[in-house]
């Protein structure tokens, strides 16, 4: 049996932060009682009005100086690959919590969901937008990275042997 939580675009445009924490999390856990999971993974996922699910996961990092860090790191519908990371930050003594989601977070979001739903996906590394078919290298735990970027002509491990060298050595365990 399965069961998640799903949030309509067009809905979460409208949610304060506030609104991702407490009653987000009982949510949660009725859902955790309803259906018997017993692990933690998330099952939150957003709708693009296509009838598409994203899988998301809503992060809170408390930072020095009274600031909190927000991230909400998107992935395609089974979680398997990550499609891009949106990060915020508020003042921790502000009323952060009865803001909305900022509009530029939103609208950054439902771009990525557009690109990926016309076949383009961003490379991990380099960030560039590339064909998911045919331009992405490969893969690394849930990040795509481009053939540029696997292979080593550019990015973190350029001229080291790209990606395709760290996945390589690594044995999943
Ligand atoms: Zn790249």
């Amino acid at each position: 049996m399965y069961a998640g939580l799903i949030i309509p675009i067009h809905e979460f445009e409208k949610m304060r932060i506030g609104d991702l924490l407490k009653p987000f999390n009982e949510k949660l856990v009725a859902l955790k009682v309803i259906t018997g999971y017993t692990y933690d993974n998330p099952h939150t996922y957003f709708e693009d009005g296509h009838g598409n699910f994203f899988k998301f996961l809503f992060i809170i990092h408390n930072k020095p100086k009274n600031i909190i860090t927000f991230s909400i790191n998107l992935y395609t519908q089974t979680g398997v690959t990550i499609l891009n990371e949106f990060i915020f930050e508020k003042h921790s003594n502000s009323n952060w919590h009865l803001e909305i989601i900022p509009k530029d977070v939103v609208v950054n979001i439902c771009k990525t969901i557009d690109d990926y739903n016309h076949g383009k996906i961003k490379c991990a590394d380099c960030g560039e937008i590339v064909d998911k078919k045919d331009g992405i290298g490969g893969h690394y735990f849930a990040s795509a990275y481009c053939k540029g970027c696997w292979k080593g002509e550019k990015g973190n491990y350029k001229d080291r042997s790209g990606w395709s060298a760290v996945e390589a050595k690594e044995n999943y365990n």
